[in-house]
Parts: structure tokens; C-alpha cells; sequence
């Protein structure tokens, strides 16, 4: 059965969130005292209890999330990898089954999945290449400023596009001069009339050259002085506009699949229907959306290492030295429990942080150790994958080298390892100084 047919059945409900309503990628609590106040307290708004059994619909979707990887991305990463052609046929392929954007909601064509549900799915996709994966999941983060601030117009028009068509959506924010720090960015857009008007450059946009449409974010208050929570508009930008100009594919160390590029806007005229929320109020908008893509980011992460620890163990099995397989040498026995122990963590964070999203919960903080842990046991995974196969790991004929260049991004994008090991030390500074200093 076509998960696209088994979706008709599929409900996100669970014992967790009888008392939620559903809003997009997050839920609220009818209980009604909202989002303030720290995760624990928020927490005590959610019915407790702890349990990782998944249900029957959640089985039938990884079942056939890691058939695809195994039997559709699998045997082609290797090629995709090196001639760095975008994926067309795998992403057809798993739109037309349903792997695709689980987030958008019911109301627009898709399934409605929560945060929880994507993640796991992501976990089995990049198991099979990251590559593949981080091109096929980019549409989350492209379409997310629109789940989260998108009116029922935007939500309309720009949601539902992505399910009845196996097309592509990008996030436009960091530029040559400005990644890390996003408030330096210096694309700007003026008011002219009832429109909008562009101009400045991207740069490192997923998806950059194949994306039916943008969001980007721009500086609309030419003061230097104007903080970065009111002096950016974040804007819905159709590829076909006049002025917007992609650039190059680049040639990455890792992920050749996905396509990121540089894009130029150039007097790019934008309607004022296709601000999100109101002048002023896209860098909270761009930001927010992180809350909810760092934990498909770490499950992909943990999807890689997974990937590196399997590799890794077969291959310890096989390869004999001094009389033994290698594995029964303790040096490699630890190199391989050390990595099963990374992808345990890492794996829980992830989760904690998704069921967050899904529970209507501030979950800044896990988002950040999930993807900052996950990206760092990807890193870990890989290299020691590497060194458990030797010589033979250094070698393109050998799937591990690739791994380890495909892990390297996960430490980069969607805010690097120093960010949000920053970000973690400022929430847990916060919570500190309620409590013990
Ligand atoms: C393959 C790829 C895909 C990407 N996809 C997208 C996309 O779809 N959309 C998008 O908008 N962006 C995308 N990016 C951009 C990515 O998010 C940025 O590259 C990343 O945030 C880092 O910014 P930067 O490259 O400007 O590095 P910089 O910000 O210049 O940082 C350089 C180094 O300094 C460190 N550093 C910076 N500031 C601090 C600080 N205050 N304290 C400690 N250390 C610090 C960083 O951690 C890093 O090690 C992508 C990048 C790549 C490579």
C-alpha cells in the first residue's frame, strides 16, 4: 500500500494529546495557560507519562520510509555524489508516496504529521544519504516561516502547492556577509506603492536553484540603530519574479545531492499579500522556525551515524587481523560502543525536543542540544567509522569516506556548533537564575 492511501487513515492523535488542538507543526493547550513560563512548568499542562512504543501508523510510515532508503536511495547516493545532479527522480518518487512534507496540514492537502512523526521519518530518509535527504527535507525549513506566520491566503496558495506538486520551496536568510549573525544581514526592501521592492544577495540557500518560491528576509528599517526584532520584513518570493537571479551550484565538500547556491534579488518586486505577519516582523518569524527544524536536523544527523555505526559493525565482523575479526580487539569493540552510546543520546534529545514542538512547549533549549549533540556524534560516528575500516575507509569504493564528509554540515548549518552551544548557556543561564544562582 502507497503511504499516499494509508495517510487517508492516518489521525496524529495519541494519549498525549487528547487535550490539544492541533495549530500546523504545533499544538496548544485548551487548558489555556499558554506558553509562558519555563518547559517544566509548561510541561505540567500535558498529561504526563513516558513511553516509546510507537503505534501502528507510525510502524507502516518508517516501514516504508526505510524501504525507500534502502531500495531508493541506497543504490544511487554514491552516483548523485559524484556528479552532484539533483535528485529529481528519488524526490518524484517519494513525493508520489508520501514522504514528503509530512508537516503541512490536513487542511492543505498533506498529512498533519507532527514534529515527532517527521523526525522519525528523517532518521530512516538519511540513513540511506543525507544528501538525497537534506534536498528532499529543505522544503521543511522553506515552507515553516509560512506554517508559523503565513495567513489562511499564504497558507492556501503556498501550501498546498508543495502536495499536489513534487516542487521545492528554499529559506533565504544568510548572505555572503552575514550568517551566524543574522541581524547584520543587508538585503533590503523598500516600499513602493502597495509593493515591495528587493535587492541584495543570498547566499548557501538549500534548494537555491530548484525552489518554486522563497522566503527571504530582508531589512525594511534603513536605521542601523532599529533592533533586529522590528527592522526586518520577512516575505514570500515566487522563483519566477523578474530579478531573482540564482547562482552557480556549489561544489561542497558533502551533500553534493542537495543544491545550494548563491541568488541575487534584483529590484525583485514583491505584492504586500506576500509579507508574513506585517512590517517588522521577520527576524522573529525567520528564527522561530528554527524551534521547529533543528530536531528533523538532528534526527537526520542521527540517521548518518546510525548509518556509521551499521557500516562499521559489519565490516568489524569480517575484516581479521592478528587471527580475529577486528571487532574482537577491544580498542575497535569501544570505538563501535561509543558510538552506539552518541546515537542513543542523541536520538532521545532529538526526540524530547520534536515532542516539545508537538506539545506546545518552548523547546529552544533541547532544539539546540538535540542538533548540536546530533551533529557532533554524526562527526564522531563517521570519522571512527573511517578508522574501523582503515585504509579501506579513505576510499570512495567504501561507503564510510562519504559519510564523513556528509556529517561535516551537520556542525553548520541551521545555526553552527559554537551557536548553539551559545544559545544552550543563555537558556540554561535563565533557568539558573531562577533557581540556583
Ligand atoms: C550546505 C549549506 C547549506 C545551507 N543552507 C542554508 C539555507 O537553506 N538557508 C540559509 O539561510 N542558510 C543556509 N546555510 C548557511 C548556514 O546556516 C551558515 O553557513 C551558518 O549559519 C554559518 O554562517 P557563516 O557561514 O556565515 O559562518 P560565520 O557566521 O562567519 O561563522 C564562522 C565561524 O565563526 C564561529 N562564530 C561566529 N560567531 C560566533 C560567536 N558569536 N561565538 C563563537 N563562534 C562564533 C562560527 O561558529 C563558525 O565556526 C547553508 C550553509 C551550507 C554550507
Amino acid at each position: 500500500m502507497v503511504w499516499s492511501q494509508l495517510s487517508r487513515s492516518w489521525r496524529h492523535v495519541g494519549p498525549l494529546t487528547n487535550n490539544l488542538k492541533s495549530c500546523g507543526t504545533r499544538c496548544v493547550s485548551t487548558s489555556g495557560s499558554g506558553t509562558r513560563g519555563t518547559p517544566e512548568a509548561q510541561m505540567a499542562d500535558v498529561p504526563g507519562g513516558i513511553n516509546f512504543n510507537i503505534t501502528q501508523d507510525q510502524k507502516e510510515i518508517l516501514d516504508l520510509a526505510e524501504k525507500f532508503a534502502r531500495e531508493e536511495m541506497i543504490p544511487v547516493a554514491a552516483e548523485y555524489d559524484k556528479t552532484g545532479a539533483y535528485p529529481w527522480p528519488v524526490i518524484k518518487k517519494a513525493h508520489e508516496l508520501g514522504l514528503m512534507n509530512l508537516h503541512i496540514p490536513e487542511k492543505y492537502g498533506g498529512m498533519g504529521l507532527g514534529t515527532l512523526d517527521g523526525c522519525l521519518v528523517t532518521e530512516k530518509i538519511s540513513y540511506g544519504c543525507t544528501g538525497i535527504g537534506t534536498a528532499l527535507e529543505a522544503n521543511g525549513l522553506g515552507s515553516m516561516p509560512i506554517m508559523l506566520a503565513g495567513n489562511e491566503e499564504q497558507k492556501k496558495k503556498y501550501l498546498t502547492r508543495l502536495i499536489e506538486e513534487p516542487i521545492m520551496c528554499a529559506y533565504c536568510v544568510t548572505e555572503p556577509g552575514a550568517g551566524s549573525d543574522v541581524a547584520g544581514a543587508k538585503t533590503k526592501a523598500e516600499k513602493k506603492g502597495d509593493d515591495w521592492v528587493i535587492n541584495g544577495q543570498k547566499m548557501w540557500i538549500t534548494n537555491g536553484g530548484v525552489a518554486n518560491y522563497y522566503f527571504v528576509l530582508a531589512r525594511t528599517n534603513p536605521d542601523p540603530k532599529a533592533s533586529a526584532s522590528k527592522a526586518f520584513t520577512g516575505f514570500i518570493v515566487d522563483a519566477d519574479t523578474p530579478g531573482v537571479n540564482p547562482g552557480r551550484k556549489e561544489i561542497n565538500m558533502g551533500q553534493r545531492a542537495s543544491d545550494t547556491r548563491g541568488i541575487s534579488f534584483e529590484d525583485v518586486v514583491v505584492p504586500k499579500e506576500n509579507v508574513l505577519i506585517g512590517e517588522g516582523a521577520g527576524f522573529k518569524v525567520a528564527m522561530g522556525a528554527f524551534d521547529n527544524t533543528r530536531p528533523p536536523v538532528a534526527s537526520g544527523a542521527v540517521g548518518l551515524a546510525q548509518r556509521a555505526l551499521d557500516e562499521a559493525t559489519k565490516y568489524a565482523a569480517e575484516r581479521k587481523t592478528f587471527g580475529t575479526a577486528i571487532m574482537n580487539h577491544q580498542a575497535v569493540a569501544f570505538m563501535l560502543a561509543d558510538m552506539a552510546m552518541g546515537i542513543e543520546s542523541a536520538r532521545l534529545c532529538y526526540m524530547k525536543a520534536a515532542w516539545m514542538a508537538d506539545n506546545g512547549t518552548r523547546n529552544t533549549y533541547m532544539a539546540s542540544i538535540a542538533k548540536c549533540l546530533a551533529g557532533d556524534v554524526a562527526n564522531k560516528c563517521a570519522t571512527d567509522a573511517v578508522q574501523i575500516f582503515g585504509g579501506n575507509g579513505f576510499n570512495t569504493e567504501y561507503p564510510v569516506e562519504k559519510l564523513m564528509r556528509d556529517a561535516k554540515i551537520y556542525q553548520i548549518y541551521e545555526g553552527t556548533a559554537q551557536i548553539q552551544r551559545m544559545i544552550i548557556s543563555r537558556e540554561w543561564f535563565n533557568k539558573a537564575k531562577e533557581t540556583l544562582i
